[in-house]
């Protein structure tokens, strides 16, 4: 049974657990209306991880007939960059996702958290600390020992109003005070113990410029935004789980205009993956990728450039699901994703990696005999292309061998003195081999067998198999990007060593094959199945007519359908 009725947008009782809650308080009248909201940090490009986390807040608005919102959480200026926060956009819009309203940013609430900020000073809820951050980590104490209180707490609120102007002045230097709440030093959880509410940092923003010389922390920008905005479900990974107490603390204390509540789900983990902007942002600063976008990256944008559709992406999400505790996802369940949208929908193409010559010793120069071939076997819809047939071919160098003593089942290519049929062209039988002096094969002459095309041969001609081939005279050279895993270790960043040294070295290999003449044709983003060869999609950035440039997306062998 499907935990959702998408049709009539009904969620049914066995929903995930955040689908359960949601429906409870829609019930309960709890909240009239469901409001989420995806809020990244600008200092990266989006990786899976945070596709996931996509999919499943603007996944429930949609499937509760709410909202969500798109917010960044740019309270960290010296790591954020307006590159990212124009490339997320671009990445969520292409994932398919519309979100509520315009962009949001944390940064145009600054005014009213410093007013919230004020608040809490005057209600005796925060004070300013001059304590650097070595003595502030020993007297807030450990698991095992209560924290100390120092002079600076017992401020009166004057005096903190008055420190607390003069360090949003820019009269004390970074790490010379912060603003602290003061909720408990003998707290259980440590992110009671007094949490920083303000710091300094003299940098400029790029959303607030130079107006600020303070910043909000993320506990205490967070659930605000959230009820500024009528978050009503906020949903964020586990990590932020002993941050709740706090977030709630804001809450009651602060004259919110809403009452946002917080959600915990395990972040996304994909094995011979790593999931953290930081240490993607070092595979492209240290070279080992060209780009954020590179079709290596897991980002959304590599992704997308590697061959990916948005569908395979929130059909991965769904596949994963939401859960309340950490585990790590399969990187063959997502690649089952893609494979699956591509076999179904991807046009069919034929493009030789490896080329090995053969001339049609029987088919004059000069003459082309045109092959019509289905774009896709199972869709007439998507038409047919024009495959030219002519006296010289290429095959690829794989599909040929002398060995006569191969048994058919072995190898079902082409064998010296043998029949194979050319895909959705004729049966042709190798007569005779050519070599170079060094005895490298560089030419194999071939006749075929008249009416065979899309007919059996006559009796006694048994082909091997069929094999795929490109007119050598009317194929088109292209530039093949084939790729392995990025990491050759299954939890790359997992252990005592760091993540860079499990980089696979060979995880780009370049060829130049020969690709027949339709997919010039081809649309940068454009899918394909190389037939017998696997998926791959015109280049977004780089492919053209003049010089076609093809990704590989994934190989044709399924490994994880198998598993399950
Ligand atoms: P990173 O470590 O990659 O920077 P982050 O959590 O710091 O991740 P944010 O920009 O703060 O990145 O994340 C935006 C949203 O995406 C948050 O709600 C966060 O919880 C969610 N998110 C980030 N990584 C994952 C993941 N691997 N799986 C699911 N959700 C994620
Ligand atoms: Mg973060």
């Amino acid at each position: 049974m499907s935990t959702t009725d998408t049709s009539s947008n009904k969620p049914s009782k066995s929903g995930n657990f955040l689908e359960q809650i949601i429906e409870k308080d829609l019930k309960e009248g709890v909240v009239q209306s469901v409001q989420t909201r995806f809020p990244p940090e600008p200092n990266g490009y989006l990786h899976i991880g945070h596709a996931t986390s996509i999919c499943l807040n603007f996944g429930l608005a949609e499937q509760f007939n709410g909202q969500c919102n798109l917010r960044f959480d740019d309270t960290n200026p010296e790591k954020e960059e307006q590159v990212y926060v124009d490339a997320i956009q671009e990445d969520v819009r292409w994932l398919g996702f519309k979100w509520s309203g315009e962009v949001r940013y944390a940064s145009s609430y600054f005014d009213q958290f410093y007013q919230w900020a004020l608040y809490l000073i005057k209600e005796g809820k925060a004070y300013v600390d001059h304590q650097d951050a070595e003595s502030m980590a020993k007297n807030r104490g450990d698991f095992n020992t209560p924290g100390v209180e120092t002079e600076c707490r017992k401020r009166s609120v004057e005096e903190n109003l008055a420190e607390f102007e003069k360090m949003r002045a820019g009269e004390y230097e970074e790490g010379q005070c912060s603003l602290r709440a003061r909720i408990d030093l003998q707290h259980s959880n440590m992110n009671m113990r007094d949490p920083i509410l303000y710091r300094i940092r003299k940098v400029p923003h790029h959303q607030t410029g130079d107006k600020w010389c303070i910043y909000p922390s993320y506990d205490f920008a967070h659930g605000q935004e959230d009820a500024i905005e009528g978050v009503t479900h906020s949903i964020c990974t586990l990590e932020f789980q002993d941050h709740r107490p706090l977030y709630e603390w804001f809450i009651e204390n602060l004259p919110v205009p809403s009452r946002p509540r917080q959600y915990e789900f395990a972040r996304t983990n994909l094995n011979y993956t790593v999931t953290s902007k930081r240490k993607l942002k070092r595979l492209v600063d240290e070279g080992i990728v060209q780009s954020w976008d590179d079709p290596r990256m897991p980002t959304v944008s590599g992704m997308r450039r590697r061959g990916y559709t948005p569908a395979s992406i929130r059909k991965f999400s769904e596949m994963v699901g939401v859960s309340r505790s950490d585990g790590i996802a399969d990187v063959s369940m997502l690649e089952h994703a893609i494979r699956d949208d591509l076999n179904n929908n991807a046009a069919r193409a034929m493009a030789v990696m490896n080329p090995l010559k053969v001339v049609i010793t029987n088919l004059p120069e000069g003459e082309v005999q045109e092959m019509a071939a289905a774009a896709h076997p199972n869709k007439p819809e998507l038409g047919e292309r024009t495959l030219p047939f002519t006296r010289e071919l290429y095959i690829d160098r794989s599909d040929f061998t002398e060995d006569t003593t191969l048994s058919r089942k072995k190898f079902k290519r082409l064998v010296s003195g043998e029949y194979v049929r050319l895909r959705s062209a004729y049966v042709i039988k190798s007569d005779e081999v050519i070599k170079d002096e060094q005895g490298k094969i560089t030419e194999i002459h071939c006749s075929y067998v008249p009416d065979t095309v899309g007919e059996n041969p006559p009796e006694g001609i048994r082909p091997r198999g069929v094999i795929h081939w490109v007119s050598a005279t009317h194929g088109k050279q292209a530039e093949i990007r084939k790729y392995d895993r990025l990491f050759n270790h299954p939890a790359p960043d997992k252990g005592d060593e760091d993540f860079m040294t499990h980089v696979n070295p060979a995880s780009l290999e370049v060829v130049t094959g020969w690709v027949e003449p339709s997919l010039v044709d081809a649309e940068p983003e454009q899918g394909f199945q190389f037939e017998r060869e696997g998926y791959f999609v015109a280049d977004r950035r780089e492919h053209s007519a003049t010089k076609p440039v093809f990704n590989m997306t994934i190989g044709l062998k399924d490994t994880w359908a198998n598993k399950v």
